[in-house]
């Protein structure tokens, strides 16, 4: 039997994973993570969906949090993949979803943007190394639109003595397709994008986006093979910095909440030594489980009002904390931003790069 069946067969129906999804929660449990990975036999025999259960195999940002509590073990996330991956192959997925992958694939960014600008966050106080064999990799959410944090990480690296140089022809690093279950598209990104950098020399990629980071670091092994460079997250190599006492940060005496990356929970433990070497003290408001944002994998393009409402759970929670919240994923900034302006409501946030600068300027 196919292992995945298999696994579904398992299910227990212990609910455990509809508490732990934000969809399922501002759905009332109309889609959950059980009756995504239910329709997979239909899907495998080859039946037809019904477009409200091609809506139910869309409606998840593949955070994770099911998977985390699935007593079974159920894959979950992987069988939402494998869904997608069939849909796809039916030419049954959202058009939205069918666009952005061929923008990504085409174009090197899922919103089609000017790649000639890409690089465009790069100015004068900032120092690179043209030679140097450690590059510094934005992503498209801070190349476009968040330009700051790869301006604070690079004055940190400065700082901390490491002029890396950029990539010129950067591009994304292909989650979307993964998430959508494009993945041929998503092998021969990842082999044109790991062969192009080798070409370069370049030995270390610095990544700031936790989606890139655990796309070049884990995924491109499994849909390529092992690049030939090291890939390095950002925050830890700040914290590598800090102890090794290239980076001395002042303290600020700060209390903030933090919001987690869902793609590294297993590193969030690096921040919070980050914002304690600041003197910064963290009110965890999430228990630190993950607390999606309800923005990626095409949650937000498809299902916008879901996605806020979702952005929404997290918005409410971090409006309170004396100093403000502290991100590290750039895509979670940029989505709790833009429906904080939708709905009018106001939280301070920051990257916590740009907290870090403040401190050791
Ligand atoms: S947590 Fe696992 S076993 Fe329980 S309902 Fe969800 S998929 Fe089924
Ligand atoms: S990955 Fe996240 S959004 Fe998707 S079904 Fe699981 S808990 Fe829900």
């Amino acid at each position: 039997m196919d292992e995945d069946l298999l696994a579904v067969d398992h299910c227990i129906d212990c609910g455990k994973c509809y508490d732990v999804c934000h969809i399922a929660k501002v759905t009332d449990n109309k889609y959950t993570p059980r009756s995504k990975i239910m329709l997979l036999q239909k899907l495998i025999d080859g039946d037809e969906l019904e477009q409200e259960e091609i809506n139910d195999v869309y409606l998840s940002t593949r955070c994770g949090a099911c998977d985390d509590v699935c007593p079974m073990n159920i894959p979950i996330t992987d069988i939402i993949q494998r869904e997608r991956e069939i849909l796809a192959k039916q030419e049954k997925e959202p058009a939205r979803t069918t666009q952005i992958c061929r923008n990504i694939f085409e174009a090197g960014s899922p919103g089609r943007k000017d790649a000639s600008v890409r690089n465009s966050w790069v100015t004068d106080e900032l120092e690179f190394e043209d030679s140097s064999d450690v590059a510094y990799m934005a992503g498209c959410w801070i190349a476009f639109a968040h330009q700051n944090i790869a301006r604070s990480t690079i004055r940190i690296l400065n700082a901390g003595g490491i002029t890396p140089r950029t990539i010129p022809d950067e591009t994304c690093c292909g989650l979307f397709l993964i998430d959508n279950g494009h993945l041929e598209e998503a092998k021969e990104h990842a082999k044109k994008y790991v062969e192009y950098i080798e070409s370069l020399g370049i030995k270390r990629v610095i990544a700031s986006c936790p989606g890139c980071y655990t796309v070049l670091k884990e995924e491109y092994p499994k849909l390529f093979r092992e690049p030939n460079f090291e890939v390095i997250y950002s925050l830890s190599l700040f914290d590598q910095l800090i102890d090794e006492g290239k980076l001395t940060p002042k303290k600020l005496n700060k209390t903030v909440s933090v919001r987690d990356a869902c793609a590294i929970m297993e590193m969030s433990d690096i921040p919070r030594k980050i914002l304690s070497s600041m003197g910064v003290e963290v009110r965890e408001i999430f228990d630190r489980k993950r607390a999606c944002c309800g923005g990626p994998a095409g949650v937000k393009p498809n299902f916008p009002e879901i996605s806020s409402k979702v952005a929404m759970l997290a918005i409410e929670h971090l409006k309170d904390t004396p100093d403000g919240t502290v991100s590290y994923c750039p895509f979670c900034y940029h989505h709790l931003e833009n429906v904080c302006h939708e709905k009018n409501e106001e939280i301070d946030m920051q990257d916590i790069s740009q907290l870090l600068l403040e401190s050791i300027l």
